[in-house]
């Protein structure tokens, strides 16, 4: 069977397990295109309007995969880490796109929580499974596989500072992933956050982490972040954040940002309309405001987001951030 994953959303954190599992079960996995302009109009055209812009990249994505393959993977995501959540629109996913887009193969929409325990993750393979009508043991066996390639591949990215990247043409997981340079100690390192489906895909984010590496910025985003620094960071939060991946974002910054590596700067790069960015964004100002300063900067990413005055503000950062290293 030809099982379709769009390249969006939690592609870019999950796309070596879901391949790898998929594979070992005997199906073949089609990707859709890169995000490109046809697919962002289609996401743009189908999705409801107060959809993110992650979402309706997403609905693009759909688009592009529908008549190629015999059935759509779309996890009804919940929860990725034990009593934390991830946002809503990923639990209500599979039902918005099977309201807003017609004629679509048959979607697999499994629950993903593990919420309440780790086993969660196997429920979900298991039930994936049954849904595809395999065994039990060789459901079990393919979930093993693919958990250790998840769990290799999560491993060089923070020993060997790999961003997970999307070439454009190949699937970063197989054939690419960016190899943070060598630019020596005196390189300027910028932390950059954002969403993984924002910062990752090269043509949302007009490209940010290539134009930084092009400047010779050392790139740092929390994917790359050690799990006990990121959990360091998040410590000194009055509160625990219960949004896995807004909990990142804030783990790295305040952990560069109470001393635990020098930082020149830091970008937050938000998609416009997303509640969790908004929180997420006034918390690293507020932080910012109240102890060492480094320089940030916010940009945020929607539809009509223009490269022109992307490019400009950029590049004002760097500048600034360049003087700054300089005094
Ligand atoms: S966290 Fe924000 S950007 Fe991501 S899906 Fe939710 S609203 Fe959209």
């Amino acid at each position: 069977m030809r099982i379709g994953i769009p390249r969006a959303l939690f592609y870019y954190l999950y796309y070596p397990f879901w391949k790898t599992f998929f594979e070992a079960l005997g199906h073949q996995v089609i990707l859709s295109n890169p995000t490109n302009k046809k697919i962002l109009k289609d996401g743009l055209e189908l999705a409801v309007d107060d959809a993110c812009l992650p979402v309706k990249v997403f609905h693009g994505h759909v688009v592009d995969l529908k008549d190629k393959v015999d059935a759509l993977y779309i996890p009804r995501i919940i929860s990725i880490e034990p009593k934390e959540f991830i946002c809503p629109k990923f639990l209500g996913l599979p039902d918005m796109i099977k309201s807003s887009i017609p004629d679509l193969p048959p979607i697999i929409d499994s629950d993903l929580s593990i919420y309440k325990n780790k086993r969660g993750f196997y429920e979900h393979a298991k039930s994936i499974g049954t849904k595809l009508g395999h065994t039990e043991k060789l459901t079990a066996r393919a979930f093993r596989t693919a958990l250790k390639k998840l769990n290799s591949y999560k491993k060089s990215q923070i020993i060997e500072e790999r961003l997970p990247l999307d070439s454009g043409q190949k699937s970063f997981f197989e054939d690419y992933q960016s190899k943070n340079q060598n630019y020596g100690e005196s390189a300027l390192k910028v932390l950059l956050l954002g969403h993984p489906y924002n910062i990752y895909d090269n043509y949302i984010s007009m490209n940010i982490i290539g134009k930084l590496q092009r400047y010779g910025v050392k790139v740092i985003t929390p994917e790359i972040i050690p799990t006990q620094n990121l959990s360091a960071g998040s410590r000194y939060l009055n509160k625990k954040l219960f949004w896995t991946l807004g909990k990142n974002l804030i783990g790295s910054a305040y952990y560069y940002m109470d001393g635990g590596q020098p930082i020149d700067g830091i970008i937050h790069l938000a998609s416009f309309g997303c509640g969790p960015d908004s929180i997420v964004g006034e918390l690293l100002e507020r932080k910012i405001a109240r102890s060492r300063p480094v320089p940030f900067i916010r940009i945020n990413i929607d539809e009509h987001s223009g490269e022109e005055g992307f490019n400009t503000r950029l590049e004002a950062f760097l500048d600034l951030i360049e003087g700054g290293s300089r005094r």
